[in-house]
């Protein structure tokens, strides 16, 4: 029979990789609860309803990338692709907009899209998500902004671009698309067939398309900043003199219009210059008329998304401490039958002191857990002589500096011996 291999498209986080997951993520916490956020755990699936009217028919997203199936009673459901329109729905859901606003929530975990595997593209992919509900305070994009640039600073990732936008609202957005269709109509014949299909549809997507061809035609095309509503350019110039003030360095992007359809106003990314082809980190912006889309009352809304496995690639690219990798702290070492079941109960005293303690279970000579134990901070010996002595044998590997300590309270011994070590450590 054919060994059964993961689908294409889906990677595991082994162990020599996810304790750097878990560092980013530790990090992540720290900084978003830092900045007033409170954690909440979203489905991983919703109606496709939430997407489809969320995200917008005619994005990428929706159109060629959701994992869409039927459950056994035939509704239609949707892995999440993204967050954003999960946790809007649960913040109308659960009536937040009843409490103190603005609502500032985070939630990391998987998101779902069927897309062209390569390097930093994936099928299932981690995302880090803050969210701001209720307010339509410049302020508060700038919050998402700086949250994400304080992130990537924390974790001592370099070369990044922050490029941000204005992509409008529902006033002033119908004139800067009718501008850009007059511009390009006399060149729909040299479209791509994906931006011949937007250019009723969805044109503003026209600026986003990686195709050489589009992306010359659109290189002259009329300056979205030229159609902007007053209230519109005035919540930009706010956002722009703020990110200034906190020394923020971003370049505007008139070509910025993010993938998804909810955006009003503020659009940003943060480009890694050393990701290649994917080079987004983070994406994120204003959304005002998401809530409205899926049923609900008006509720503004600014948040980012930031794909962990690309924050991870960077930072391996640029040699950035991910913090100490897990390692043993204390291996036991049984030199004889005798001592086996004081060997025994020393690993699960050292356990309870909370350090991490192993011991052989495959019955391999002394020799080859000596080799084990090398890459542990301290090794315990216990054999006959020590047992009848109610002592253990202790060694430090990074001195070779070995001592007997009384069995009873060995535990907590060492564990003092580990945290002054580690007051070394520079
Ligand atoms: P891209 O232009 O690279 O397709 P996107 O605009 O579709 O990105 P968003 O929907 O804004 O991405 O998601 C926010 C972040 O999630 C991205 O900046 C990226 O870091 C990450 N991300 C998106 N899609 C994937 C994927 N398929 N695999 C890994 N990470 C992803
Ligand atoms: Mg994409």
């Amino acid at each position: 029979m054919a060994e059964i291999t993961a689908p294409r498209g889906v990677k595991d986080v082994l162990p020599g990789e996810s304790w750097k997951w878990a560092y980013v993520l530790d990090q992540f916490r720290t900084l978003a609860e830092g900045f007033g956020f409170s954690e909440v755990h979203l489905p991983i699936f919703e109606h496709t309803e939430l997407f489809c009217r969320g995200i917008g028919d005619t994005t990428d997203v929706v159109e060629k990338e959701m994992y869409t199936f039927e459950d056994r009673a035939g509704r239609s459901l949707t892995l999440r692709p993204e967050a954003t329109a999960s946790m809007v729905r649960s913040y109308l859901e659960n009536r937040m907009a009843s409490g103190p606003q603005p609502v500032k929530l985070w939630c990391a975990g998987p998101m779902f899209r069927y897309e062209r595997p390569q390097k930093g593209r994936y099928r299932q992919f981690w995302q880090l998500d803050v969210e701001v509900l209720g307010s339509v305070n410049p302020l508060v994009d700038v919050e998402i902004i700086e949250l994400s640039l304080e992130l990537y600073r924390r974790l001592g990732m370099a070369n990044l671009e922050v490029v941000v936008n204005s992509v409008g609202c529902p006033a002033c957005r119908p004139a800067y698309r009718k501008a850009l269709q007059d511009y390009l109509r006399p060149h729909l014949g040299e479209l791509c067939g994906s931006c011949k299909s937007r250019f009723d549809r969805n044109p503003l997507r026209i600026l986003d398309c990686k195709n050489e061809t589009c992306k010359a035609l659109t290189e002259g095309a009329p300056d979205v900043m030229d159609s902007l509503c007053d209230e519109c350019r005035d919540h930009f110039a706010a956002v722009r003199k703020r990110l200034d003030l906190l020394g923020a360095s971003t370049r505007i992007d008139k070509r910025l219009v993010r993938g998804l359809d909810y955006y009003t106003k503020t659009a940003y990314e943060v480009l890694s210059g050393d990701l290649g082809a994917q080079n987004a980190v983070c994406g994120g912006g204003r959304y005002d008329n998401l809530a409205e889309s899926i049923g609900g009352p008006h509720v503004p809304g600014v948040g980012f998304a930031s794909g962990i496995e690309r924050i991870v690639l960077t930072m391996e690219q640029q040699g950035c401490s991910f913090g100490r990798e897990p390692s043993t702290d204390v291996y036991v070492i049984a030199v004889d039958g005798a001592a086996s079941d004081e060997a025994v109960k020393l690993l699960y005293a050292l356990r309870r002191q909370g350090l991490r303690a192993e011991m052989d279970y495959q019955g391999r000579s002394v020799k080859a857990q000596l080799k084990t134990a090398s890459q542990a901070a301290f090794a315990c010996f216990l054999g006959s002589d020590e047992v009848a002595r109610s002592v253990v044998a202790v060694k430090e590997m990074a001195t070779g500096n070995q001592e007997e300590l009384l069995f009873d309270g060995a535990a907590a011994a060492i564990r003092s011996k580990l945290a002054r070590q580690e007051d070394r450590r520079p």
